[in-house]
């Protein structure tokens, strides 16, 4: 899933504003963020094949650190004691922590089994919607649209940041139904400088949008 770990970080501002949504934006995608990092350094490790599954070409047959129950559960906790340190706002670091694993939750019902609870040797979940465009796209534009659904009910954007937010949401939106029709991309490298650049893109547009709230306030 790719944009529909972003209904989190819109849902998340109904809870705690005081942060901004471009960080909510990072933290829907720290464990993709890290997973990329490790990609490329080697810790963790995933092939690409071609029609793997209908929506991408990601064999991720490695990510015991970020990808499992426990471990996505300790970057939550980890990322909620970050936020607490630097903001000292509550309800804001339990926003970013519970956005963090969301991630997660929202992975297993589109990654094809390979999710670990705990160990990469141990049980792996994984309700494979992948396997279908339509129906993973449907459940990401679900979730995408109710998250931001809930964040433009906030806003109540007028002006100039009311076409700036539409175009944004536009944008995402075609992203979300154009990239499983995109080229794989040729290495695991390339994907994870790809995916990098994307999530840190994405977020730094997700400030802008949300401005004037601060980043870290
Ligand atoms: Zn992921």
């Amino acid at each position: 899933m790719f944009i529909g770990h972003y209904g989190a970080s819109f849902a998340a501002k109904r809870f705690a504003p005081k942060l901004s949504l471009g960080a909510y934006f990072l933290g829907a995608q720290l464990l993709d963020v890290f997973f990329s990092i490790f990609v490329m350094v080697g810790i963790e490790k995933m092939r690409i094949v071609p029609g793997f599954t209908q929506v991408n070409a990601y064999d991720l047959y490695f990510m015991p650190y970020t990808h499992s129950l426990v471990g996505s559960l300790a970057w939550s906790a980890a990322g909620a004691i970050a936020i607490f340190a630097i903001t000292k706002k509550t309800p804001e670091a339990i926003a970013f922590g519970v956005v963090v694993f969301s991630h997660f939750v929202l992975d297993v019902p589109v990654h094809t089994p390979d999710l670990p609870i705990f160990t990469e040797d141990g049980a792996k979940i994984g309700f494979g919607l992948w396997k279908s465009w339509p129906a993973s796209v449907l459940l990401e534009l679900a979730v995408f649209g109710v998250g931001a659904a809930m964040y433009w009910k906030l806003v109540r954007p007028i002006g100039k940041k009311r076409s700036q937010l539409a175009i944004f949401l536009a944008v995402l939106s075609v992203l979300c139904v154009a990239t499983p029709f995109l080229p794989p991309p040729s290495s695991p490298t390339s994907f994870a400088i790809q995916a990098l650049f994307g999530y840190f893109v994405l977020a730094f547009f997700a400030a802008r949008v949300d401005k004037p709230a601060a980043w870290l306030s």
